[in-house]
């Protein structure tokens, strides 16, 4: 039997990462960002998973639009654009411990999934 590599990684470890590159990087509610940007920053984090493609990505950017932190304003091919809907806080949780980073129009709750506190 082949051994099969199993990697385990918090659910939304690459969400929280991306609302830190999107605070850090592209906090203006005018500025047009992409994914390819966004994943050679990725790339540069301690933590990231290597291993892992842009197009792994596509669940972690499709759950930031839902969440109501950005909005896909224009694609061409595997290239996909973004706009925050507005700007970014960063806020620190005391249940997770951890700074998290949340639009201003996002409902106050905690991003870490393993957390969801209210804020
Ligand atoms: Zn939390």
């Amino acid at each position: 039997m082949k051994r099969r590599l199993i990697y385990i990684r918090m659910p939304n470890s690459n969400t929280l990462q991306i609302r830190q590159i999107i605070f850090e990087n592209f906090n203006e509610i005018d500025l047009r960002f992409n994914n390819d940007q966004i994943y050679d920053l990725l790339k540069k984090t301690e933590n990231f998973d290597q291993s892992q493609t842009i197009d792994d990505l596509e669940s972690d950017f499709k759950k930031l639009e839902d969440d109501g932190l950005v909005r896909c304003i224009a694609q061409n091919f595997t290239t996909r654009w973004f706009k925050i809907f507005d700007g970014v806080e960063k806020i620190y949780c005391g249940t997770c411990n951890t700074d998290i980073h949340l639009g201003k129009e996002e409902s106050r709750i905690c991003p870490n999934s393993d957390c969801n506190a209210n804020l």
